[in-house]
């Protein structure tokens, strides 16, 4: 990846992450001359660390409904013209070797790093140049094309680009580059906020369940409408697991916030079992246990007064019991931030966007891709299938 002597070319796409690469593949197999620029000095990192290392590159059931965004339908197109079939075909030819864990989510059997070398090999097939690691200083329009002044002298072309991705983990690169664009070309931008991400609990909730790090209940969270059947995992800061993760692209902090909903124990008609155990001289912790971690039930039975043998307790109780199992407000105290966000909610506005193209409809030869855009998708290989998506729908029309 040697500094490139070329300065004109039909397209530059800056940012070679996983929308990057696939659009920069895409225009160059087209016979379109394109250079990639990123700042950063390793290839792909996002992917390299995603999925727990084996990159979980797509999910089987990827629809419109899996995303969110402030303009819902836009991201419908794009999804629809390249497919998880298009991707796993991709894979395939590559000869990468893949499973289905769970839930439609498709993983490496191998490593994520054979979803980068898939991603550069196609780019070498499609004689994409590269300038990276290479700081890109400023974009400017002229007449018809784009000039971008970058560390290793400036360029001109006739598309830009701009796949940058979200804030998520700046130690590997993750830079506001691409809101600051749309910004300078009179676009719109969603304020981002960390989605995907793990969820902090006020000190005096930490001193009722913290010690209970480590611990997972298969439980049912809802928040705002939107309702996931899942792990919640208890962390020494808060609460993670895949639920909890989902519901955090859902939560929306500050004084008015609304607490999530979590229902321990989906599933059962928990009236109708506490009343089976109505004359049980067991405490409630120890009934409770029979389907719930141990730790979790003595310290939920504390926290709501429930420490009297179960046929002791007055008839309210048990009712009092049976609803707040089955929806336990749980009332974040904040999110863990960027530095532990799987992705970024908000981004550039899509209705600034052709569906079609990704191409800014105000500024002809602008495009913007990947998570950078307006488009988030739930935790289990979305983001990808939108990163993907995007940068082949770009990929087609610079
Ligand atoms: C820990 C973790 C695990 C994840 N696991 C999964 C998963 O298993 N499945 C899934 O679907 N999604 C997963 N995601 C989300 C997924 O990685 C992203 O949604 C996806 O990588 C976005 O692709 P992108 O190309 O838009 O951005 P990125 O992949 O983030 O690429 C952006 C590129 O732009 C470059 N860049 C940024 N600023 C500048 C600048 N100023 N100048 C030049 N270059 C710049 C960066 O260096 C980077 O290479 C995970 C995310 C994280 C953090």
């Amino acid at each position: 990846m040697s500094p490139f002597p070329e300065t004109a070319f039909d397209v530059v796409v800056i940012g070679a992450g996983a929308a990057g690469m696939m659009c920069a593949a895409t225009a160059g197999q087209r016979g379109r001359r394109v250079l990639l620029v990123d700042h950063y000095r390793k290839l792909g990192e996002k992917i390299r660390i995603s999925g727990g290392g084996r990159c979980n590159f797509t999910n089987l059931h990827a629809s419109p409904a899996n995303y969110l965004s402030r303009n819902p339908p836009f991201c419908r197109s794009a999804l629809s013209r390249y497919t998880p079939q298009d991707f796993i075909a991709l894979v395939d030819r590559h000869r990468i070797a893949w499973h289905e864990k769970t839930l439609g989510q498709l993983f490496c059997d191998g490593s994520a790093t054979q979803v980068i070398e898939l991603l550069r090999a196609e780019c070498d097939a499609a004689r994409v140049k590269w300038r990276m690691p290479c700081e890109v200083r400023g974009v400017a329009r002229e007449g018809s094309r784009f000039l971008i002044e970058t560390a290793a002298g400036p360029v001109a072309a006739t598309s830009l680009v701009i796949a940058t991705g979200g804030l998520t983990v700046p130690a590997i690169g993750a830079t506001p580059f691409g809101y600051r664009v749309a910004e300078q070309f009179g676009l719109a931008v969603v304020p981002p906020k960390p989605a995907l991400v793990p969820l902090s609990l006020a000190p005096e909730t930490l001193a009722r369940y913290g010690d209970l790090s480590g611990v997972s209940i298969d439980a049912e969270v809802s928040c705002r409408g939107a309702r996931f059947r899942e792990a919640i995992l208890f962390t020494h800061r808060g609460l993670s697991g895949p639920a909890i993760l989902q519901a955090s692209s859902y939560w929306q902090d500050g004084p008015a916030a609304d607490p999530l909903h979590v229902n321990l124990l989906p599933g059962v008609d928990i009236r109708a079992w506490l009343g089976e155990h109505r004359r049980s001289k067991a405490l409630p912790a120890t009934l409770l246990a029979q389907r719930l971690p141990k730790r979790f039930a003595v310290a939920w039975c504390d926290a709501h007064g429930f420490v009297k043998p179960v046929a002791e307790l007055p008839d309210r109780s048990i009712g009092e019991a049976a609803r707040g199992l089955g929806d336990w407000p749980v009332h974040p105290s904040g999110t863990l931030g960027y530095n532990k966000a799987e992705v970024t909610l908000g981004g550039v506005d899509t209705r600034g966007l052709s569906s079609k193209t990704m191409e800014a409809i105000a500024v002809p030869g602008l495009f913007f891709i990947g998570e950078v855009v307006d488009v988030t998708g739930h935790l289990g290989g979305f983001n990808f299938q939108w990163a993907w998506a995007s940068g082949h729908a770009a990929g087609e029309a610079v």
